[in-house]
């Protein structure tokens, strides 16, 4: 059985419909990408498994579990968390008590310290300003930290390479290989589509909302309008 598994999901905002009944799945362990253009639906999926957006038809399962009888909390206490596009962290608090937020259905002072610790050493940065204002740079491995605090069994990551300048980038990605070796099923949203699928087992492309292909990472980075498309030619 997949650990997430999303069937016939269809979204709208207001009148407009922006994802017409798609489907995917993620195994336990795995690393799967999602791409596709601006606008195609990634965010917007991920917001549905988060319960963030109220899915018009479909299925979301979890762990056997229709997430849609969850609220947004509930869900992160099921072990889902999202580091989310834009960051979102709060710049008048200090990067420790941004990432203490992350923990808010941990209640084991012991289990939050364990995991603090284990969030420092997988971005040592985060540790150097633990006591400073949240900002700058550092703001996407604080969101994807802040997320880890929950200490989820999926992790929902989108863009978390926008913006960043190149060595970022390459530690971001792999840092993102360090957590899943760690045993956490990562869903990827990436603009950076070579370095996603250099990083993940399997992806999917979304296309105005819908999934217009699956395959092996293999695969897709061999396909010819994958590479046409998201891979620069
Ligand atoms: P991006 O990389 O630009 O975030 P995306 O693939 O993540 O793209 P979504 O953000 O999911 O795409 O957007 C899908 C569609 O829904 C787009 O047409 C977008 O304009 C629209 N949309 C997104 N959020 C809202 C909203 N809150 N209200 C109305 N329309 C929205």
């Amino acid at each position: 059985m997949a650990l997430l598994e999303i069937e016939n999901l269809h979204v709208s905002y207001g009148s407009v419909e922006v994802l017409h009944g798609i489907s995917l799945h993620v195994d336990e362990g795995e690393i799967v990408t999602l791409l596709g253009a601006n606008g195609a639906g990634k965010s917007t999926t991920l917001l549905s498994i988060s319960r963030l957006v109220n899915p018009r038809e479909g299925r979301i399962t979890f762990d056997g579990k229709n997430l849609l009888d969850y609220e947004s909390y509930q869900v992160v206490g099921l072990g889902v968390a999202q580091s989310p596009e834009g960051r979102r962290v709060f710049g008048t608090m200090t990067v420790q008590e941004n990432l203490m937020l992350g923990a808010f259905q941990v209640h084991s002072e012991t289990i939050k310290q364990n995991t603090l610790e284990w969030i420092f050493q997988l971005f040592p940065r985060l540790l150097e300003r633990r006591s400073q204002m949240a900002g700058g740079g550092e703001q996407q491995m604080l969101a994807m930290g802040r997320a880890l605090m929950a200490q989820p069994r999926l992790l929902l990551l989108d863009e978390p390479s926008l913006g960043l300048a190149p060595l970022l980038v390459k530690s971001i990605f792999r840092t993102i290989r360090r957590i899943s070796e760690q045993g956490v099923t990562v869903l990827l949203v990436e603009q950076n589509a070579r370095a996603a699928l250099k990083l993940a087992s399997r992806g999917y492309v979304l296309e105005v909302g819908n999934v217009v292909m699956e395959d092996t990472a293999k695969g897709l980075l061999a396909n010819p309008r994958v590479q046409k498309a998201y891979l620069g030619g």
